[in-house]
């Protein structure tokens, strides 16, 4: 046996939650822990390679024709970089969150890796009051979709270019300007719309860090220290925020955190030990929104006759303009694609997803507020807000699926064109969405359960947001299953 293999530690215990307290990891848990330690330093490297990957995807297509019609991912290039990135990476990424947590973030990702080198060498202020507020990553996702949107980054390799352009700039900017200390990632934690995703749904996921000394007080940020997410890692409770990037785990060392296993869902069962938010549920019900309305209104008549409807009233006052087109980094401007968008096209859009992403946040809000007050009279325990917070968080898997399913469309489409007959592709997309709606409800059975409600009582607190549930399934229903 040699040296590396009996400093393993197979028997640090580590609190599980969900389970009996502290519990020894099984050791190939350990093994993988030690392995990721070991070769941390080459993670570099994989940065490297994955930065070049990515500009190439980005950039290459830049300077290639329109593919012709007919191209598909393995005779184009273009629908190829299209393909990996709408098909592969984004709902890929998405549901490694279940497996792996945010693995993405810290082992792949070069936007995250150069808005560390950037802060490397950057000016290292404190991380300002306006940036840490936490509607700004809300805000940041609701630009980068809509923006996904108008440039139409699904259809044009110019599109993708300026929203992941943008995105890059932005980290690249934020890490120069901001973070103390050694290697911090302020847009990763603060900004970074594809990790406020994965933060959020890597609560479900089954991978977590936990410290092996935690210390009472609550979830703190800490802008001292290694971690790069600013976690202060004695007092971390919740997955949000840890990219995995294991510089806080020491295999051999009694303190700093240590990776462990739980069964996918325990950190929301039990999200009152978990610093609950409420940022995170308007995020939730805005984004569940802003990507149906993103997908809606490709399909849906009513779109149409809402575009024709404001173009008559602008024209009745005059507002030409409305018809000109605006520039390329705001909507798609595509002759030679047969695609131009005019600001009325922009208007429409924007204004579409946003009136979607209000409208199911509306809807959400209030079935589940109807939910904690019922199990209020029920004698379920906290105030009002704080149940419809706890609650709240049954929405994720059901928001989830919706998202893999309604914009990972392309994987769809790709499975089929592999040879999966289109009914089996729809029967894939139904289970999906059943297991999403199925563990939906358990989680808010236990969630309600967790405030002291049992038997009929739990059941029927737990009534509307059931309600809440099938009305997310019903909404995707025509942009999914086209019927
Ligand atoms: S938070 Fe965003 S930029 Fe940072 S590592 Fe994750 S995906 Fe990349
Ligand atoms: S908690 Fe540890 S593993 Fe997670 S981001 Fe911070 S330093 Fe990395």
């Amino acid at each position: 046996m040699n040296g590396a293999t009996t400093q393993i530690p197979l028997t640090i215990p580590v609190r599980v939650e969900g389970g009996r307290g502290w519990q020894q990891r099984s050791p190939w848990v350990a093994r993988t822990e030690a392995f990721m330690v070991r070769h941390r330093s080459k993670l570099a490297w994989l940065h490297v390679a994955m930065f070049f990957g990515f500009m190439a995807l980005m950039i290459v297509p830049l300077w290639l024709p329109l593919p012709p019609d007919g191209a598909t991912f393995y005779n184009n290039f273009t629908t190829f970089a299209n393909f990996v990135i709408w098909g592969l990476w984004f709902p890929l990424v998405f549901v490694s969150v279940i497996f792996t947590g945010r693995s993405w973030c810290g082992i792949l990702c070069p936007l995250g890796a150069s808005s560390e080198w950037a802060n490397r060498i950057g000016f290292k202020r404190p991380v300002p009051r306006w940036v840490r507020w936490e509607g700004t990553p809300v805000v940041s996702f609701i630009v980068i979709t809509v923006l996904a949107q108008t440039v139409d980054a699904r259809g044009f390799p110019q599109g993708i270019a300026v929203v992941f352009g943008l995105a890059f700039a932005c980290a690249v900017v934020l890490g120069f300007a901001y973070g103390k200390g050694l290697n911090k990632r302020p847009w990763c934690r603060h900004m970074c719309p594809i990790g406020l995703m994965l933060g959020v749904f890597s609560r479900i996921g089954a991978v977590q860090f936990v410290p092996k000394r935690p210390q009472p007080g609550g979830d703190a940020y800490a802008q001292k220290g290694v971690c790069p997410t600013m976690i202060d890692l004695k007092r971390k409770e919740e997955s949000r925020h840890c990219i995995e990037c294991f510089r806080c785990v020491g295999p051999t060392a009694s303190g700093g955190l240590a990776l462990a296993l739980r069964k996918p869902g325990t950190e929301v069962a039990h999200i009152r030990r978990h610093n609950p938010n409420a940022a995170e549920i308007w995020f939730l019900f805005l984004a569940t929104g802003l990507a149906m309305g993103g997908f809606l209104w490709l399909i849906l008549p009513q779109y149409g006759a809402l575009r024709q409807t404001v173009g008559l009233w602008a024209i009745d006052r005059g507002w030409d303009w409305l018809g000109n087109s605006g520039p390329w980094w705001l909507m798609s401007v595509h002759p030679q694609g047969r695609e131009i968008y005019t600001w009325l096209d922009f208007f429409t859009i924007s204004g579409f997803m946003l009136a979607f992403a209000v409208l199911l946040t509306v809807v959400l809000t209030l079935l589940t507020g109807l939910s904690s007050w019922i199990a209020g009279r029920l004698g379920a325990d906290l105030d009002l807000r704080r149940r419809f917070v706890e609650q709240a968080y049954a929405y994720m898997p059901v928001a989830m699926v919706s998202l893999v399913v309604g914009l990972g469309s392309e994987l769809f489409g790709a499975i089929h064109l592999v040879g999966l007959p289109l009914w089996a592709v729809s029967a894939l997309k139904i289970a999906l969405f059943g297991l999403g709606m199925s563990w939906s409800l358990v989680l808010g059975y236990r969630l309600v359960g967790a405030q002291g409600l049992a038997g009929g009582r739990r059941v029927l607190a737990l009534l509307p947001l059931l309600a809440g549930v099938a009305f997310v399934g019903l909404e995707w229903w025509p942009a999914i299953f086209g019927a």
